[in-house]
């Protein structure tokens, strides 16, 4: 039996979602890649938590927008999300990296990944989609 899909993100939720990515989008601190990328986060009680990326001159070290916001919102007690939001200026849309569908899989359900530029294109995706078998111990 198909497993049900949660309700889409609504309009003004997804508005939210846009404006706060942007603001972290802006703030991002990328002078290696000058890649810049927000992210905001929809938890389950409604709240929206934004993240930008931060590079470092030790790669590595570098943390994606994804998982900036994930930090922030974990920071402030959610731990369930119902959608993400990631902004680029790319061309075309830019799904989450490997290691942030990892992130957010970490804190279960199927959050709605919405996938945006700066020139207003969009694609949607489950994020059972992007990472059908996430690791779990
Ligand atoms: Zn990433």
């Amino acid at each position: 039996m198909p497993r049900a899909l949660p309700p889409t993100v609504p309009p003004a939720a997804r508005r939210r979602l846009l404006a706060a990515a942007r603001r972290a989008r802006a703030a991002a601190y990328a002078p290696y890649s000058r890649f810049k990328v927000g992210a905001a986060l929809l938890a389950e009680d409604g709240r929206v938590f934004a993240g930008s990326n931060v590079e470092n001159s030790s790669s590595p070290s570098s943390l994606c927008a994804e998982q900036s916001a994930v930090v922030r919102a974990v920071g402030e007690g959610a731990r369930r999300f119902r959608a993400v939001l990631v902004l680029t200026s790319s061309p075309k849309p830019v799904a989450p990296c490997g290691r942030c569908r990892q992130v957010l899989a970490e804190f279960g359900g199927d959050p709605q990944v919405l996938m945006a530029t700066t020139g207003g294109r969009l694609r949607e995706a489950r994020l059972a989609e992007l990472l059908p078998h996430p690791f779990r111990r």
